[in-house]
């Protein structure tokens, strides 16, 4: 879904992308081969919707945990720019708890075991190391900054749901998730 500015703001289930685009709230920017129908139309699924009026967003971050941090760093070590699965992948603090290094946002990065090795308990200045990019806060906003718009996908999960206002849909369909919650789609 993106804001009325074509700045991404999440990925939606499709019930309620299409409840949002009967209202008139938002409209289709992009549109899935898929069809619903009811009694007496067919609609073609949205697989991109914005809204009409802007409407402000706040900043919501996410929880701190390994799996965002590699998320974040899309499973590259920031030290050797390389991508692994995250198996193979560990957190560094980039400036060393021994030497009061925090377990915050910034001072986290994916690493390879290897390069982690290697730095052992310096910083990067004194192992000769260069973070790949300064590490920063992991948000919605740069979820989708990092998505950009193709990255965006509407969950399309719910293979038959109903509104109050508009009866019962099916979705016609056999490419759909089985998923039933929206959920962020992996843009590496
Ligand atoms: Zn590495």
């Amino acid at each position: 879904m993106l804001n009325a500015t074509y700045e991404p703001i999440n990925v939606t289930a499709v019930r309620r992308a299409m409840v949002l685009m009967l209202k008139g709230v938002a409209q289709a920017e992009e549109l899935h081969s898929a069809e619903v129908h009811s009694a007496a139309h067919s609609h073609r699924v949205p697989s991109v919707i914005r809204l009409i009026a802007y409407r402000h967003i706040p900043q919501q971050s996410r929880a701190l945990s390994r799996k965002n941090i590699l998320l974040r760093d899309r499973n590259t070590c920031q030290f050797c720019g390389r991508v692994f699965p995250s198996s193979e992948l560990t957190l560094d603090h980039v400036v060393p708890r021994s030497r009061g290094g925090r377990s915050t946002w910034e001072n986290l990065v994916a690493c390879c075991y290897r390069c982690n090795n290697s730095k052992g308990d310096r910083t990067p200045e004194e192992a000769g190391f260069k973070l790949a990019r300064r590490p920063r806060p992991f948000t919605l906003h740069t979820r989708g900054s990092l998505c950009g718009s193709s990255g965006i996908v509407t969950n399309v999960g719910v293979s038959t749901f109903s509104t109050k206002h508009f009866g019962k849909f099916t979705i016609r369909s056999e490419n759909f998730y089985g998923r039933r919650k929206p959920f962020w789609l992996p843009c590496i």
